[in-house]
């Protein structure tokens, strides 16, 4: 596998050591390689230009102060570009209509949409607490109607039949009038995919929205089809006025470049992820994690950002020795908190970042707030685990009684089962990063970004 973003960075940085500028001749050589793990990622060619010119712009003339260098300032220049494209807040489902608000699913056969159909019918009926009703309009697959049913019926919705026979505009009409006549809150109208764009498929899905004024008209785009999004995105953003993304398959290999390719293509919000075949396998996109799988580098860019601000050499060292051996657990996880905390918290870090490191924008006091209280959140959680389970997250990530733990420990931490398992994951990752580093660990890493 090519070797990240991080490491291809730092290696160019090694030649400009003590450079306090980003400029125009060394900015040339760092962009080739963010260009370059873009394209590994798989965003689009024209996707990437453009947005290789955004951060460029950002980037020239940035200071670069304290212990930072130009690597670890582009690093962020292009994090926070890839999220602020990817992403703005949480965008949830739409359902501001006179009931039932429709939802239409839109894409190619085999992105995932009958699947994600029923996702989002169990995320409404446990999150929003929804009736929730499902129709099929493809009426070239039978098995596509049948398969609806099958995964409706696991997600606790109700699901309206259709025939092959049927025009897809009066299926979707008939069961219009189905969910208002039985007071359903949500309609869910899924629809025929074709194995490529073409022009009757196009034509039909425009009548069926036509007819049926969808509040929600969401493209579900499967992850893994990489440079092809782009062309899909554009046939249908051409066809519908699209008002949300669905990225189903990020649990596969692929990268995820499609998802700023997507975003860039069709100006719509990615709303979910999916991330498993599973019923429950649907995320709120989050596109500030996004960017940093993106660009290969995961959590541990903010992880690095923080260490080497907050720790003093000894305690790296220490780390590093037990990132070696495995031994870096949740109590060292808490300690670091607690050492960040010391420095003042994130407001105290950030006060010793250049000030114009989000490019013209200061970092918002929203963006601050929301990361203070994911830090709080965090050891929250970790303060509500028992000393041992933090010592051996085993116990939480594959122990028998995992299940009934976790589930303790969100009570006591008064947060979702989910935010237990985010930061399970967020550590998971690290542990990988980490052992992927040959023998170096955190010490390593920081030399190599220049530290
Ligand atoms: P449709 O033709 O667009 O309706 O696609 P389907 O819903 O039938 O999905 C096609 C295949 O993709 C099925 O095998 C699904 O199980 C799988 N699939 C859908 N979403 C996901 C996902 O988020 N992750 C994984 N791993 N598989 C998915």
């Amino acid at each position: 596998m090519a070797s990240n973003l991080t490491d291809r960075l730092s290696r160019l940085v090694k030649t400009m050591r003590g450079q306090a500028r980003i400029t125009e001749s060394n900015v040339q050589d760092m962009l080739r390689e963010v260009r370059m793990a873009l394209l590994e990622a798989d965003v689009a060619l024209p996707v990437v230009r453009d947005f290789i010119a955004r951060v460029k712009e950002k980037a020239l003339g940035q200071e670069v102060v304290g212990s930072l260098n130009p690597g670890q300032v582009l690093v962020s220049v292009v994090h926070k570009e890839l999220a602020a494209t990817m992403g703005e807040g949480v965008a949830d489902i739409n359902l501001a209509a006179q009931p039932p608000a429709v939802i239409l699913m839109a894409g190619l056969q085999g992105a995932g949409k009958t699947t994600t159909t029923a996702k989002l019918t169990k995320h409404l009926i446990d999150k929003r607490k929804k009736k929730v009703l499902t129709v099929s309009a493809d009426v070239y697959r039978p098995a596509a109607i049948e398969q609806l049913k099958t995964v409706t019926k696991q997600a606790g919705g109700e699901w309206f039949p259709s025939e092959p026979n049927q025009k897809p505009r009066d299926i979707a009409l008939a069961a219009l009038d189905h969910a208002k006549r039985h007071y359903f809150d949500v309609l869910l109208v899924d629809t025929a995919g074709r194995l490529a764009i073409d022009e009757a498929l196009m034509a039909e899905i425009k009548e069926l929205h036509a007819a049926i004024n969808p509040v929600e008209t969401l493209f579900v785009v499967d992850a893994m089809q990489g440079q092809d999004a782009v062309n899909t995105a554009k046939a249908f953003k051409e066809a519908l006025p699209l008002t949300g993304v669905i990225l189903t398959k990020l649990d596969g290999d692929s990268r995820g470049g499609a998802a700023l390719s997507v975003r860039q293509i069709t100006g719509a919000p990615i709303k979910f992820a999916g991330v498993s075949e599973k019923i429950d396998g649907l995320e709120v996109f989050d596109a500030d994690r996004h960017a940093g799988r993106v660009l290969g580098m995961g959590d541990i860019v903010a992880l690095v950002e923080q260490v080497t601000q907050a720790v003093d050499l000894a305690d790296a060292q220490a780390m590093a020795e037990k990132l070696k051996t495995g031994g870096f657990d949740l109590n060292d996880f808490l300690q670091q908190i607690a050492q960040m905390k010391k420095m003042g918290g994130l407001g105290g870090l950030m006060d010793k970042l250049p000030q114009n490191m989000m490019g013209n924008k200061q970092p918002g006091q929203a963006d601050m707030d929301r990361a203070e209280r994911d830090m709080k959140r965090m050891e929250g959680i970790l303060r509500a685990m028992t000393a041992k389970e933090r010592a051996k997250p085993a116990l939480l990530m594959d122990g028998k009684t995992k299940a009934s733990r976790k589930k303790r420990i969100a009570a006591g931490a008064g947060v979702q089962i989910q935010d237990v398992n985010r930061l399970l994951n967020q550590y998971d990752q690290m542990q990988g990063m980490m052992k992927k580093m040959k023998g170096g660990g955190l010490m390593k890493m920081m030399k190599k970004l220049g530290g």
